[in-house]
């Protein structure tokens, strides 16, 4: 059992003024694998000063020396990254070769697009070339908030106090409750790799004690937010007050639209790519669309790939899914399976229960729903486990209609062999990301929603440009700058 009652701040380890312990739980075996203690508004606000006596010398640090201190803390993940790995194992439930492979990687990987776009801004640029003397120029926000989420912890730090530190910015971050011990690890990291004092804090707590107190805080300009839309329209009202800035990622219902002419592995693709990460993943491709003259082979197909998906717990080797995060998830997710049945939806694939095998831990079967209706509850809320909805079409306009009808608007998919067919619905599928037959945005690119899933841009030089404000000067002599 790991007992971690403590906070980064100020660049040490400080205990809780008022320990209040929360148990984390090994969602593979339901035990308790470690105890943290939940902030309260005194360590918030000790976090929240540090950060803002470290602001004025690390935005006066020069970007280049802020990025070489950014750029050591890979050193400290490449020495302890089987730790990593085996933490966030333990506290999520990924399974130990994909927290390996998939989940701990992400730091280094946004790490280094972050450093190569930082690299090319322009912190004084004149506005243009009929305004040689009105300057445009960037500086920090100032203090940030920082709140992230359980599913993809180590994604969504990187993505958020990498860009931050980078542009020189000093962070408050508010784990997960649910995945804590993680982010403890990426503070040593920091610790270790010479971010000075106060640039980088970590207060454990919940989202009504201390991930209120940052959203409402004076001295935090801006919140970046991870996490589900419920607590992002929370957010978002409680930081109405100070009128902070608000950068919101949050659910989405993907809809994965597969055409008669889709490659051959288009199903079983989109398939595992739904189960990865036990569906846990906000652009999970949920709803599958598939044009009806292939749907009955499409059925087929992705049966006999979620059937061929196996589960098991998170520290045994292997491909494997592992369990849900916790009990509250699971319940939801078994609920939303009952809600299929009883809604008509055709269940070919898992259903409720434990698999088989399985008599404790949060585990689900990869499941799939045929027949689903658009308007079905299965069909419309983000269910956030192994679950996957199947939507025969008649026509691309109808699929464009049935995918758009959300409030989510993240990811969409489409798989189809007519290029022209894939620019035209890339200008009318309503999401923030699209991805055409299986193909990765790549390094450089963002991350980020439209309507209700968020209009936040993480990732790339987008993601550094949201810690950063803009400010427009009259008559600036750029000839000084030479000089
Ligand atoms: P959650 O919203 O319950 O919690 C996320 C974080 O917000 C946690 O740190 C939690 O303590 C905090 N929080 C909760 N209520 C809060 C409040 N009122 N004020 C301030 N902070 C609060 O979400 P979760 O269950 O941890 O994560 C799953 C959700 O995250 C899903 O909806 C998923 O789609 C979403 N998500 C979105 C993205 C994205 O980039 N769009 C990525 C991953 C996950």
């Amino acid at each position: 059992m790991i007992i971690r009652r403590e906070f980064y701040i100020n660049g040490s380890w400080c205990s809780p003024s008022r320990p209040r312990d929360f148990e984390v739980i090994n969602p593979s075996t339901e035990e308790p694998c470690a105890i943290i203690s939940l902030g309260s508004q005194e360590d918030t606000n000790a976090a929240v000063a540090a950060a803002k006596a470290a602001l004025p010398a690390w935005a006066a640090t020069p970007p280049s020396e802020r990025a070489r201190i950014v750029s050591r803390i890979l050193e400290q993940y490449e020495a302890r990254l089987a730790e990593y790995a085996s933490v966030i194992a333990m506290e999520m439930g990924a399974p130990i070769d994909f927290a390996l492979s998939d989940q701990a990687p992400c730091l280094p990987w946004h790490t280094g697009n972050f450093l190569k776009a930082f690299d090319k801004i322009e912190w004084i640029r004149p506005l243009g070339p009929h305004a040689r003397r009105v300057a445009v120029t960037l500086e920090p926000i100032g203090v940030v908030g920082l709140i992230t989420p359980w599913n993809w912890p180590v994604n969504q730090i990187a993505l958020k106090a990498i860009p931050a530190m980078l542009a020189g910015c000093c962070c408050v971050l508010k784990p997960s409750e649910e995945a804590p011990l993680n982010a403890m690890l990426f503070a040593e990291f920091c610790h270790d790799a010479g971010v000075p004092a106060g640039v980088f804090n970590l207060v454990n707590g919940d989202g009504e004690g201390v991930g209120t107190q940052l959203s409402t805080h004076p001295d935090v300009e801006m919140i970046s937010f991870t996490g589900s839309t419920r607590a992002g329209k929370a957010i978002t009202r409680a930081a109405a007050d100070t009128l902070k800035r608000v950068a919101l990622e949050l659910g989405g219902k993907g809809a994965n639209l597969v055409f008669a002419d889709a490659d051959e592995q288009a199903v079983a693709r989109s398939v595992r790519r739904m189960m990865e990460n036990c569906g846990q993943s906000c652009n999970a491709p949920s709803r599958m669309l598939v044009e009806r003259s292939v749907y009955v082979q499409a059925i087929e197909k992705a049966v006999a790939t979620a059937e061929s998906i196996k589960v098991g717990p998170a520290d045994e080797h292997g491909p494997h899914i592992g369990p849900l995060v916790n009990k509250r998830q699971w319940d939801q997710v078994q609920g939303y399976i009952q809600k299929g049945l009883e809604e008509g939806a055709r269940l070919v694939c898992g259903g409720l229960g434990l698999p088989e095998g399985f008599n404790r831990g949060y585990f689900v079967k990869p499941t799939i729903f045929a027949d689903v209706k658009p308007g079905m509850t299965i069909e419309r809320e983000e269910i956030f486990g192994p679950v996957m909805a199947m939507i025969p079409f008649d026509t691309e306009d109808e699929a464009v209609r049935v995918a758009n009808d959300t409030p989510y608007g993240l990811t969409n998919y489409v798989q189809t062999g007519d290029a022209r067919r894939a620019n035209r619905l890339a200008l009318k599928l309503k999401a923030g990301m699209v991805e055409m037959n299986g193909k990765s945005r790549g390094a450089g690119s963002f991350f980020g929603g439209m309507k209700q899933s968020g209009r936040a841009r993480e990732g790339g030089v987008w993601g550094i440009e949201e810690f950063l404000e803009s400010k427009i000067v009259s008559d600036y002599d750029f000839s000084l700058e030479d000089a």
